[in-house]
């Protein structure tokens, strides 16, 4: 098996695969990860100080599966000699940057099963001469060095390339234009005596996250909040709506109806999408309100407002900001332009390149997952390909999420040893009725 990206979802597939135990003690089935960043590395661009956490260190890479593992969040804090410390502070939810130190912990037990600098760029079915494919060959990018690539070759692939950046319509990257997603790694190398002014695009958690860390980071810099509501929408994180995110419910969510997916997504959107933590909402209107009595208006709200374009003027970034109420378009000039405009689900179809014309789709033209998260493909294709993610039309909300991803991961795990042990007594009985030979069975 080869995984796609080592972000938290496959190396929880890491931990479920060690606990599946092999013969002589180690995975049972031959894995090895291929990531693209140098190391592992969670939303490094949002690592931001005093960011939390959005669930629970309850629902860590393994609790839910196996609350004896010992890769959990409490037996990284018992290693670190920190639990009794962390138990005093009441917090169900970690800071962000403290999650990303137990991933790191967890990582450390895996590294040897991990390839980085490695993207993958296509997948190539390998067909016999009875047409079948028993063989995927991966073509990978060497990401440290110009110009070098690999091949990989496995039966099985996990599909785990996490979220794509989404930039406004009519609005690219450009050297003060950024995305949310590398906020902090360009913050740091920012000339901040020479920001003047920022302006913030966008309504969800990152952005008001965003806006905030500008105002205590910039003390001389007017702040900006563009956001097409008129304030932003307070996360459902109530115990009743939080059951959208159970295991059981992506259950109910993939055997029921379209009418009822799209009612579940209608009602429960606002526990993620495009909304920020009641807590967050209230620290920035307590600055704009001491800012009111200090008579020195640094964050401003362009409520009920869109950015439409930017451009680079006298080398600072023009922003063209249309009013909702009114249509009209005022123009912003300013020296940093931040799009905390989110992300799109993950859609592998690109980078699995031919692979992508044997996997079915539905009538809307979306990819068909069986229960276990593999995707339903040709019947000449005889490998699996599983997704971590880009299954929100079939599994629910908790998809690109966290919460569920203990469970996900030991379910994509049984599914992959159940495969390779009938395709193992398939093998051996195409062996003892001379009909192959085992070369191409064995993988990577
Ligand atoms: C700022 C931020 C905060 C969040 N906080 C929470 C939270 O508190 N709770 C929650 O439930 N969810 C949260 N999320 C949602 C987020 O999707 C999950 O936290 C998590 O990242 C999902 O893990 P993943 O492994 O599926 O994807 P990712 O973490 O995105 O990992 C994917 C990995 O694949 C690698 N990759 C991509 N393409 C290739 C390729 N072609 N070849 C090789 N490697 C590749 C990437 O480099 C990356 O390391 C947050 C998201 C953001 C952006």
């Amino acid at each position: 098996m080869v995984g796609i990206g080592f972000g938290p979802s496959n190396l929880s597939l890491a931990t479920a695969l060690d606990e599946l135990g092999g013969e002589s003690g180690g995975p049972a089935i031959d894995a090895v990860f291929l990531e693209k960043q140098p190391a592992l590395g969670w939303h490094r661009g949002m690592l931001l100080p005093g960011a939390k956490m959005q669930i629970s260190f309850l629902k860590d890479l393994v609790t839910f599966r196996n609350p004896a593992s010992p890769y959990s969040f409490v037996s990284y804090l018992h290693a670190k000699g920190r639990l009794a410390a962390y138990a005093n502070r009441n917090e169900f939810f970690p800071s962000r940057r403290e999650f990303h130190d137990y991933l790191e912990w967890v990582e450390a037990r895996f590294t040897k099963y991990v390839t980085y600098d490695s993207e993958v760029v296509s997948v190539q079915p390998l067909r016999d001469d009875r047409g079948h494919v028993d063989q995927l060959r991966l073509h990978v990018r060497e990401t440290g060095s110009a110009d070098a690539t690999r091949v990989v070759q496995a039966r099985n692939i996990v599909v785990s390339t996490g979220l794509v950046a989404r930039m406004p319509d009519g609005i690219g990257h450009g050297p003060g234009v950024w995305h949310s997603s590398e906020y902090l790694t360009r913050f740091q190398t920012l000339d901040a005596a020479r920001v003047r002014s920022v302006a913030v695009v966008g309504a969800g958690q990152s952005a008001a996250e965003i806006a905030r860390h500008v105002y205590d980071n910039l003390p001389d810099a007017d702040v900006y909040a563009i956001l097409s509501p008129l304030g932003y929408t307070v996360a459902d994180n109530t115990p009743l709506a939080n059951q959208v995110f159970d295991p059981a419910s992506v259950d109910d969510f993939y055997f029921s109806s379209d009418r009822a997916k799209d009612a579940v997504w209608h009602y429960h959107r606002n526990t993620n999408y495009s909304v920020v933590d009641d807590e967050l909402i209230r620290d920035l209107y307590e600055r704009q309100y001491a800012d009111e009595l200090g008579r020195s208006t640094r964050l401003t709200f362009l409520n009920l407002s869109r950015a439409q374009s930017a451009e680079t003027v006298h080398g600072r970034t023009r922003v063209a900001v249309q009013s909702l109420r009114s249509g009209e378009v005022d123009h912003l000039d300013v020296d940093l332009l931040v799009c905390a405009t989110g992300y799109d689900p993950m859609d592998p179809a690109a980078m699995l390149g031919e692979l992508a014309g044997l996997c079915l789709r539905d009538e809307q033209g979306r990819l068909r997952l069986d229960r276990d998260y593999r995707v339903a493909t040709s019947p000449e294709l005889r490998c699996g390909v599983y997704l971590q993610g880009g299954s929100e039309h079939t599994h629910g909300l908790s998809s690109s999420l966290l919460s569920n991803i203990a469970v996900r991961s030991g379910e994509i795990a049984n599914s992959l040893a159940r495969y390779c042990a009938t395709s193992a007594a398939e093998a051996d009985a195409d062996v003892a009725a001379g009909r192959t030979d085992l070369s191409g069975v064995k993988v990577v």
